[in-house]
């Protein structure tokens, strides 16, 4: 579905990703851990055409059969709406808008109004606490009721496949787990997702597959259990000794 093919990306005087090359197939949840600075945001920032690589092709097929188109030649709402969505780092809600209202924003590129308020309806069946909430301002909400409100957000542009910034920044354990058994039902309803966490041991058990990045290079990939189960990333990620 995604291929990143030594993909190199500078900001400012950084090299932030140094040749990256990955695959993403439908209908999986591919985890990418790494420790700060590695280049994970900026790696997503990339694929949703937030940043331009300088070098390096990014294929995006949405379904299977259908033509790939090499995202890194298209504009960031045409990325959206060919089937991307991205949940940027630090839960960026819109404080002063209502909760239906930022849902709604999701849908910025669709203009299928009754489709977009039956949407609006599901997610809110889906997250009831967007339902009970759905007049309160954003900034109203808890840090996990305004992730979940991010999600749902990103849901409304009905993606094929979800970028993920560190959905567990700053939420106690309970929450995670919450916000991982969403992203578990999300994949069950069709949508591939692309999860960067600091949370490795979560990240792991979640992800079918997992790439570890370090200073801008991929060092090692495989399936959530093997990575889950080496040594260096116990030590590195898991806090192993
Ligand atoms: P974190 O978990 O802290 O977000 P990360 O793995 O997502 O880390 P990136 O934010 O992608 O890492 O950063 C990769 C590199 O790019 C780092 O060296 C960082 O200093 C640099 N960088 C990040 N943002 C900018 C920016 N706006 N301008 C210049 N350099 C940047």
């Amino acid at each position: 579905m995604l291929r990143l093919e030594d993909v190199h990306v500078r900001r400012g005087g950084t090299h932030a990703l140094r040749g990256v090359s990955l695959e993403i197939e439908e209908g999986e949840i591919v985890a990418l851990i790494g420790a700060n600075g590695a280049g994970k945001t900026t790696t997503l920032a990339t694929i949703s055409g937030l940043l331009r690589p300088q070098s390096g092709r990014i294929l995006f097929a949405p379904g299977r059969g259908e033509p790939e188109r090499d995202l890194t030649k298209m504009r960031a709402e045409d990325i959206v709406a060919a089937g991307i969505s991205h949940c940027p780092e630090g839960r960026q809600v819109f404080a002063n808008l209502s909760v239906t209202e930022n849902l709604r924003i999701g849908a910025y590129l669709r203009n299928d109004k009754a489709a977009i308020e039956k949407d609006v309806a599901d997610i809110q069946a889906q997250f009831p606490i967007l339902r009970s909430r759905a007049q309160l301002p954003g900034d109203r909400l808890s840090g996990g009721e305004q992730m979940m409100l991010v999600i749902g957000r990103a849901l409304m542009s009905k993606p094929r496949l979800l970028l993920l910034d560190e959905p567990s920044l700053g939420l106690a354990p309970q929450l995670v787990e919450q916000i991982f058994d969403i992203l578990a039902e999300i994949r069950r309803q069709g949508v591939t997702v692309l999860l960067v966490e600091q949370n490795a041991s979560m990240a792991l058990e979640l992800g079918d597959r997992a790439y570890v990045l370090e200073a801008g290079s991929l060092v090692l990939h495989g399936s959530g259990r093997e990575l889950a189960g080496n040594p260096d990333i116990q030590r590195a990620y898991l806090g192993g000794a």
